[in-house]
């Protein structure tokens, strides 16, 4: 499997098989039935820390094809998430746009829910369509039934939906208050749409992110905590200079400020090391293991909660699922 995860760790899988479309994944799935396999769909395995083995059956999704229309766009779970926002770009289907350049597959976004620049793919979702690997019957759920919260959602808690495909509503306003974008576009003297929107979220990430091809990493290893107000309080008259943004019920940290106010860029165990490009990216910069990360990912979060008694939680899924 050391080549189906960014990460790149060695794992081994008991069953392995690839589904070009829905009749391939359901007799994936029957296969997986008659022997009481667990099943595991797998997407382009870039937010995937992988243990040393799989016991049971990963299914490689493949499910090709996206349709626009006046009102909408379709697009199938295996269509590579960057492709599909820029041939919105070319088309001209705004809403995505905040959203370029994230690694991955369609069908990953909102088992996630994805978001970058201000913007959630549950702002702009209208359905998604889902195989129960149980039952094998396919559900439509509505924005509400997908239970959305910050990178969290049904489909991430209920492990036995295979997203097949979703469906994303036209009619998306422009987001552009988050420095990075709001200054390429005062720098750069554009004027705000889509296109340029998108043009500067590549930029921003260009140039904040580890490339995956030479930096193996899964992203953002750990989500932003979110605090109540009271707790924000305490925090800010410790630390005057804490970030702090309003989301939903209670206030969002910075979880890269938190990592970074620690001076541990780069500190690394074993083959794996935080990026001194990005506190939030963990790099596998030389044959790593899956116990050197969980050292280094314990040993952030003890760090972070002794200075600042606020738990990190980590954000991309492990496979099999165990803590971290
Ligand atoms: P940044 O702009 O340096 O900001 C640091 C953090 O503060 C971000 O995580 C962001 O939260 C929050 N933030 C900044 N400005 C904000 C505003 N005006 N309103 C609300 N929250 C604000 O962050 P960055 O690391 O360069 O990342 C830029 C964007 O790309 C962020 O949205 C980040 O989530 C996204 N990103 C995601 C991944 C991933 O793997 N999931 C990896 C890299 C970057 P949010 O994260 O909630 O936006």
């Amino acid at each position: 499997m050391r080549k189906l995860n960014s990460f790149g760790l060695n794992s081994t899988a008991r069953w392995f098989c690839e589904a070009f479309n829905i009749e391939e994944l359901s007799e994936a799935v029957a296969f997986a039935k008659d022997r009481s396999l667990d099943v595991f769909v797998l997407g382009s395995g870039t937010n995937l820390i992988l243990g040393t083995h799989i016991d049971g059956l990963v299914i490689k999704n493949n499910l090709r094809g996206r349709t626009f229309s006046e009102n909408q766009l379709k697009a199938s779970s295996g269509e590579n998430w960057e492709e599909l926002v820029r041939s919105c770009d070319l088309k001209g289907f705004q809403g995505l746009e905040n959203l370029g350049l994230i690694p991955g597959t369609v069908g990953a976004a909102p088992i996630q829910n994805i978001g970058a620049y201000g913007v959630e793919l549950s702002d702009r979702l209208k359905s998604v369509e889902a195989l129960n690997l149980f039952t094998s019957e396919t559900v439509t759920f509505s924005n509400t039934d997908c239970e959305f919260s910050y990178r969290d959602s049904k489909f991430k808690k209920e492990k036995e939906w295979c997203v097949t495909s979703i469906t994303i509503s036209s009619g998306n306003e422009l987001v552009w208050e988050y420095p990075d974008v709001r200054i390429y576009l005062e720098k750069h003297n554009l004027e705000m749409s889509s296109g340029t929107i998108y043009r500067a979220v590549c930029v921003a990430r260009k140039r904040k992110l580890p490339d995956l091809r030479r930096f193996p990493n899964v992203g953002s290893f750990f989500k932003n905590p979110v605090v109540t107000a009271e707790k924000y309080k305490i925090l800010e008259s410790q630390f005057p200079n804490i970030p702090g943004y309003v989301y939903r019920h209670g206030i969002k940290l910075s979880a890269a400020w938190l990592i970074d106010s620690l001076d541990l860029k780069g500190q690394s165990i074993g083959g794996v090391s935080i990026s001194r490009q990005h506190a939030l990216v963990i790099i596998n910069h030389s044959a790593g293991t899956f116990d050197d990360l969980k050292k280094l990912s314990k040993l952030i979060k003890t760090r972070v909660h002794s200075a600042y008694d606020v738990s990190l939680e980590i954000e991309p899924e492990v496979l099999p699922e165990q803590p971290i």
